[in-house]
């Protein structure tokens, strides 16, 4: 079990009440995004836009809910300067993925990835948040949100301030590595210096077995616990709130329909169509950052008096 993601260890979501943004905001936020954002109508209609239908805009679904669990993927990073979410080591770095036993067995394959590694760590050890990360911080200090549940492996979420215990990293993290014999963790930042050093298949210093980001690979299997969190969480939401992700790698893809089963609402904000539009209360075409911002600033504003 991912320490701190049990039912005891997370507290429920506030209770403030959904009648809190006045008459003359909601008016505004109808559309969908403050005025004071600028959007052009062509953006309100892709905010406002319901697959199901209904006149339902972001805003009008997320504003009751108490138990948001966001879902986010490689989207809400592009706006952080990471191209994918697979990052260091991953496919857009070596042409083509090493499975587990490829990596294992073939000290190549392991100085390919290092050797990636080593030129582009450095680029995702210094990503700095964007204003979708901000806007889940907000939402989660305010009581708003339960969970985020991520596909990416670049720490943003927590290092924007999302409380660690309240993540979930279905693939893992480049900021650890791993032994994959022994299992002992080290920081990314200490292997760096030894590949800076010169070091090309860098072994672990107790047992020397072979060494790796705590990421997936290839046909791994996902971490256990962190799939036992997100399932929990997942069926624990009112809202399953997709953000930047394209819905086409499971396990996060079935996710949302578990949540919809459970009886939470869908809503998904992604840049492109997913296969699970056609199922959510709301679709949003649109980039995660400056949304997240807006639909944050709209379901928080005034809404601190209970805390007070
Ligand atoms: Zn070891």
């Amino acid at each position: 079990m991912c320490p701190g993601l049990g039912r005891a260890t997370i507290a429920p979501a506030g209770t403030r009440p959904p009648d809190d943004l006045s008459t003359d905001q909601t008016a505004v936020l109808g559309k969908g995004i403050p005025s004071q954002m600028g959007p052009n109508d062509d953006e309100r209609d892709r905010f406002a836009h319901s697959a199901g239908g209904h006149a339902t805009t972001l805003i009008d679904l997320a504003e009751p809910a108490r138990r948001i669990v966001a879902l986010t993927g490689a989207g809400i990073s592009t706006e952080s300067g990471i191209p994918d979410y697979r990052g260091p080591g991953g496919v857009w770095e070596t042409g083509r993925p090493p499975t587990l036993g490829d990596f294992r067995e073939n000290a190549a394959t392991r100085r390919a990835y290092w050797d990636g590694r080593r030129d582009r760590y450095p680029t995702m050890a210094t990503a700095v948040p964007n204003a979708g990360h901000a806007a889940l911080v907000a939402l989660e200090r305010a009581g708003r949100l339960l969970a985020i549940v991520t596909q990416n492996i670049d720490g943003l979420h927590q290092k924007a301030g999302s409380d660690p215990a309240r993540v979930i990293e279905l693939h893992g993290t480049t900021h650890t590595i791993r032994c994959l014999d022994c299992g002992r963790t080290q920081p990314a930042a200490a292997v760096q210096r030894r590949l800076i050093a010169g070091e090309r298949d860098p072994a672990c210093s107790v047992c020397g077995g072979p060494l790796r980001a705590a990421t997936i690979l290839f046909g791994e299997p996902l971490p256990a616990a962190a799939l036992r969190g997100a399932l929990e969480v997942t069926l624990s939401s009112d809202l399953l709130f997709v953000v930047g992700s394209s819905l086409v790698v499971n396990p996060a893809a079935r996710l949302p329909l578990l949540a919809k089963r459970a009886g939470a609402r869908l809503a998904i904000l992604n840049r492109t169509p997913t296969p699970l539009d056609a199922e959510a209360d709301v679709v949003v075409r649109a980039e995660a950052g400056s949304t997240l911002a807006a639909l944050a600033a709209a379901l928080l504003a005034g809404g601190n008096d209970e805390r007070g």
